[in-house]
């Protein structure tokens, strides 16, 4: 039966002193190279990472520790560039250490009790950076080699899941060894310095909360695009989609943190049960509005920055007759006092202009103009809150154009974070690292949010599903199918960037 977590108790901000042991399962993989590791780099160089802790890189492949740890190191030149200080690589390398291990096989696991006999009393974070497929068999084995202590925490990666079924049964798996405070379900979104700084700005100012609810704002766009293909992974995303991919998790996270009714305090539990709340307040979109509320497109060959790109249907890994969509846009409605009538548009795709993520709250037009002009008819003001690239707040307003005429113009009011403050802001992992090991579970799902959100989600992959139509081509390079402006249109909007 899991035990409470002695070691998360009263912890506040982070603690250099606090010892741990982080197994990595799928510790050679693309995960672990590109993000986890300059994580730990950069909570080494800070100083925020005990320098007796220890990593334990875990995978099926025959390698020595000499050998995973270059990987590590060159994984780590390329991916923090000049940033990189080799005193403080070299500190992070004489604690990172691997072992061979097929996580199916019950016999390879000793050699790991054994490895961590010598950190008892330490936290031991486990950090399941494998296909989920893999969970099942990890938790029995930790289970059964007696490995879990009270001071456990389990790190797990999308997808949890492809239904409200799956991911119920590698919630239920996990829930056999671990209580819900020792799971930390990662949605790196809500690791993003500005995801913070949208609860620093509704919840830390008193200008905003007036502002914001129906009547006041009109609707709100949330537009996460990528630039890239499916690259390697084309196997794995045809069985999974944008819908699944990306909406389920990163655009919904995104959605109920602007949506949320304020909490009572940053703890944890206060901030998820809103989210909850706003998640369980979605108004299900069934089989009939499905096709009205939704569009879905597959990329077709195109041009990005000037080259020549493949369809996605010719990319490998990919069947030809392939109907899985690389892009979604949803209309989503929150049936609640604040929200009534203010649509929620959430936009992905794949294989766009350009790569960046961008909420922008788009507030009601002026009631009377006492100014000739057009801005009578339209909303003058947008809070745009950027995520990527670049990390940005800008709330656009009207000001008068210098001369003797009256006319007015957009002007916008930027916080530029990386101007504005001088500290560096945290990678995504690097929080979400520095919060496991505090034992702060703020920035993760709960259990109860994953379910809230597939339910959401399910009957709209059903309703597609039943559809002989599929998703409608667009070329890689543009905004997306034609039926995505439809559908933002239908309600007398445009997309913002359109
Ligand atoms: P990956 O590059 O394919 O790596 C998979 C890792 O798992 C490798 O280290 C592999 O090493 C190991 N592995 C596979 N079978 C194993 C077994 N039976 N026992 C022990 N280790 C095994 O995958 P990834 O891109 O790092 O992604 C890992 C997980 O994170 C996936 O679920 C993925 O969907 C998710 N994710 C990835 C990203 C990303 O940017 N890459 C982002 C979000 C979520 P061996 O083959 O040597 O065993």
């Amino acid at each position: 039966m899991p035990k409470p977590d002695p070691m998360s108790r009263g912890k506040k901000s982070a603690d250099p002193a606090q010892l741990f042991d982080c197994i990595i399962f799928g510790g050679t993989g693309d995960l672990a190279m590109r993000k986890i590791f300059p994580a730990f780099y950069r909570l080494m160089a800070d100083g925020k990472m005990a320098p007796n802790s220890r990593i334990l890189g875990i995978a099926r492949t025959e390698l020595s520790g000499e050998a995973f740890r270059a990987m590590v190191k060159s994984a780590c030149e390329s991916h923090l560039g000049s940033e990189l200080q080799a005193e403080a690589l070299d500190r992070l390398l004489q604690v990172v250490d691997y072992q061979r291990l097929d996580a199916n096989r019950g016999e390879d696991y000793p050699s790991l009790a054994q490895w961590l006999t010598s950190g008892v009393d330490r936290i031991r974070i486990f950090f399941l950076s494998t296909a989920p497929a893999l969970f099942d068999a990890i938790c029995r084995e930790l289970s059964s080699h007696d490995l879990v202590t009270p001071a456990t925490r389990i790190m797990l990666e999308k997808p949890l899941g492809e239904d409200r079924v799956s991911a119920e049964r590698i919630n239920d798996t996990v829930a056999k060894i671990a209580a819900e405070h020792q799971i930390y379900r990662i949605d790196h979104y809500l690791g993003k310095e500005t995801v913070q700084n949208l609860l620093a700005l509704r919840f830390g100012n008193t200008l905003f909360e007036p502002l914001w609810r129906r009547g006041i704002i009109r609707h709100v766009q949330i537009t996460v695009a990528e630039q890239l293909g499916v690259e390697q992974r084309g196997e794995f995303y045809d069985r999974t989609g944008a819908l699944r991919d990306m909406v389920q998790n990163h655009l919904l996270q995104l959605l109920c943190i602007l949506a949320m009714e304020p909490p009572a305090s940053s703890s944890a539990d206060a901030v998820r049960d809103e989210k909850l709340k706003v998640l369980r307040a979605l108004r299900p979109i069934g089989e009939a509005e499905a096709l009205l509320n939704t569009a879905r497109g597959q990329y077709r060959a195109g041009s990005i920055d000037g080259k020549a790109v493949p369809g996605y249907r010719e990319e490998p890994g990919v069947p030809a007759n392939s109907n899985t969509e690389t892009f979604v846009a949803v209309k989503a409605e929150i049936d609640t006092w604040r929200w009534a009538g203010v649509p929620f548009y959430l936009r992905t795709g794949k294989r766009m202009p350009t790569a960046e993520a961008e909420i922008v709250v788009h507030f009601e037009p002026l009631p009377h103009s006492i100014f000739e002009g057009s801005f009578n008819t339209q909303s003058p003001n947008r809070l745009i809150i950027r995520l990527q690239p670049d990390e940005s707040i800008t709330l656009r307003v009207l000001a008068k154009k210098p001369g003797a005429a009256m006319r007015l113009k957009p002007v916008d009011l930027s916080l530029d974070l990386a101007e504005s403050f001088t500290a560096r802001p945290l990678e995504a992992y690097e929080r979400l690292l520095r919060d496991v090991i505090d034992g702060n579970l703020t920035l993760f799902m709960r259990r109860d949010e994953v379910d809230a959100a597939w339910r959401w989600i399910d009957p709209i992959r059903q309703a597609w599903d039943q559809d002989e139509d599929g998703p409608k081509g667009y070329p890689a390079g543009s905004q997306g199918p034609a039926t995505a402006s439809a559908l933002i249109a239908r309600d007398g909007f445009a997309w913002h960037d359109e």
